[in-house]
């Protein structure tokens, strides 16, 4: 088994690494300031995510899935209350540790996939390694992609560009590409959202797969009802407000 790269990345080194949350929000406020007014996007969100989870933030258009996924994602700080990753408050970081942590720790899916198109299958997996400090050993390199292309199930495709896969195919490679750097969390913002519900479900499942194989977690919001079903675990949001976080019972046995 391939395992996801725990060591020398932040937080890694803090006690409260080894407790099982690997995301908490406490008290979490978003507000965009709009002209002269301002929208409270997310009111008050608390909740925790283990390592290993498979997550789906559910809830309809609006009601502030992309405004937590991006203050999970270090994209974006909370108004107020804090939001730590892998036991980090990243409310008192410098923006280089920021970016440090969004790059050691966090792989990112994006609903319109965001592949190179001059760059092949394999180039576009390969390039997120291009972009960080660390310049992996060549065979080691070449090897782990590879293994990523088997996974995702691409094998024949290595070679070919964006503009000749599906829809599905590219958000394979997309998958791919965020598992480059060994992250310890996934987050993918509607990752179905441009595919037919079929080939979603499909690209849903292959990411419940990698879930359980490399132990990255895993966190997706979506506003499709049966997508948010294949999930072992579900925050839904309402109106900025958490109104449900369950645990499905398949993953309740998963964990016996
Ligand atoms: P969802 O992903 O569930 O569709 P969002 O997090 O995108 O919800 O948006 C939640 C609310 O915040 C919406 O009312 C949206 O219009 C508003 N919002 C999101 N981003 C911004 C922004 N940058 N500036 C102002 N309002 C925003």
């Amino acid at each position: 088994m391939v395992r996801a790269k725990t060591e020398e990345s932040p937080g890694a080194d803090r006690p409260d690494n080894v407790e099982k949350a690997i995301v908490r929000l406490t008290d979490a406020h978003k507000i965009y300031p709009l002209g002269k007014t301002e929208v409270h996007a997310v009111k008050g969100v608390s909740f925790s995510i283990e390592r290993g989870d498979f997550i789906s933030i559910a809830g309809p258009s609006g009601s502030g899935k992309s405004t937590i996924l991006n203050l999970i994602g270090c994209i974006d700080v909370p108004t107020s209350g804090t939001v730590e990753i892998v036991g980090t408050n990243t409310a008192g970081l410098s923006d280089k540790a920021i970016t440090t942590l969004r790059h050691d720790v966090i792989g990112f899916i994006f609903q319109s996939f965001n592949l190179v198109p001059v760059l092949n299958v394999y180039e576009n997996i390969e390039f997120p390694l291009l972009l960080g400090k660390s310049r992996p050993d060549k065979k080691e390199k070449a090897e782990y992609i590879n293994f990523l292309i088997e996974e995702v199930g691409l094998t024949d495709w290595k070679k070919h560009r964006p503009n000749e896969l599906s829809g599905g195919q590219r958000q394979r490679v997309a998958i791919a590409r965020a598992l480059v750097t060994k992250p310890q969390i996934v987050l993918a913002d509607e990752p179905t959202a441009n595919l037919d519900s079929t080939t979603g479900e499909a690209i849903i499942e292959l990411m419940k797969k990698i879930n359980r194989e490399l132990e990255t977690t895993f966190i997706f919001s979506t506003h499709d009802t049966a997508i948010v079903e294949i999930a072992d675990h579900v925050i839904r949001l309402h109106d900025g407000l958490v109104i449900e976080n369950k645990k499905n019972d398949r993953a309740e046995a998963n964990t016996v």
